[in-house]
């Protein structure tokens, strides 16, 4: 290597080396209210289960769409036909909010809507046969994106940012069938993922919440986000516990996890990370009423909320 070449490699080195080590710092003046997002899950729940192909479904989307047009987003309401594991159809719909549709350089957040149709979390099987509630499994996720888009508008990001509210996340073949099909989950990010709202549409970085509510959650780093990348997993875990959060935020890693994050990231090739509330070292590896009647809204602690909201937000303000 001549003396030119190693110049550049070094300066090559010394740019990486700052991109690694850039921490995040708070930005004043952002003011996420838990107290909002928490009503904005029992909005939701006021529906009934959203559960594809039922009259609470449909009305919660119109009333999903509305709330983001009450904060000036352009709204996307992208309906399509999917096939559930069981053959059946499911009518579903994407909800998509723009927000500064001006800036080139965007980050997507996103979370499913929709609420299991069926209770395979329950101990005693003749107790599954019914959908769930679905508080924190689904409605928390988006009660903190609303209350984003909420707060987006009154302080400009140097970044746009797109919201999208995922349908058919949670509508897969149980974990206990035989030939389990990982690809009959996330139906609606798959659909996104291979048809965009917007030709060419391109992120540079999509983080996906999901079970983001409930009472001691604890968020470990989940290996398909370090996987695919691990540069924002670190950086955001950091920023989380220098913003107070060290209680929630966890540097365990614990094992991959199939979310609408694995296919944004393989279908559409936006790198994206899973803040999730996994536990490590549990029977169920998720809260205790994961997948049950239960998951309603006691086990909603809005001190949760509060950090994840809180932490996304900040991070959102520290992307250039
Ligand atoms: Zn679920």
């Amino acid at each position: 290597m001549n003396k030119f070449k190693l110049f550049f490699v070094i300066i090559a080195l010394l740019i990486q080396n700052c991109r690694n080590i850039s921490p995040c710092k708070p930005t004043e003046g952002l003011d996420f209210d838990s107290d909002s997002a928490y009503s904005y899950i029992a909005e939701q729940l006021s529906f009934g289960p959203r559960v594809p192909n039922t009259p609470a479904h449909d009305s919660c989307a119109i009333y999903l769409k509305n709330k983001l047009k009450s904060y000036k987003a352009n709204v996307y309401f992208q309906k399509a036909d999917v096939k559930k594991y069981d053959s059946t159809t499911m009518h579903i719909v994407n909800i998509i909010g723009e927000f500064y549709p001006e800036k080139q350089r965007r980050i997507v957040l996103y979370s499913h809507w929709d609420s299991r149709f069926y209770a395979d979390g329950e101990l005693d099987s003749a107790n599954r046969n019914h959908p769930i509630p679905g508080a924190n499994d689904g409605a928390s996720g988006i009660s903190i994106l609303l209350e984003i888009a909420r707060q987006i508008t009154k302080k400009e990001p140097n970044v746009g940012v797109d919201i999208i509210f995922f349908d058919a996340e949670d509508q897969g073949q149980p974990l206990s069938e035989n030939n389990f099909d990982e690809k009959s989950w996330s139906l609606g990010a798959q659909y996104w993922a291979m048809h965009p709202h917007k030709k060419n549409y391109q992120a540079f970085l999509g983080i996906n919440i999901d079970l983001v509510g409930a009472n001691h959650a604890m968020f470990c780093r989940e290996d398909n986000s370090r996987y695919f990348d691990n540069f924002t997993v670190k950086r955001l875990w950091e920023f989380a516990k220098k913003l107070g959060y060290a209680d929630y935020f966890y540097d365990n890693l614990t094992r991959p996890i199939i979310n609408d994050h694995v296919f944004i990231n393989e279908i559409a090739g936006i790198k994206s990370i899973l803040i999730v509330d996994n536990r490590p070292g549990h029977f169920i590896p998720y809260f205790k009423e994961w997948h049950t009647s239960k998951d309603n809204l006691n086990v909603i602690d809005k001190n949760t909320l509060n950090a994840v909201g809180n932490v996304l937000m900040q991070y959102i303000y520290c992307l250039e």
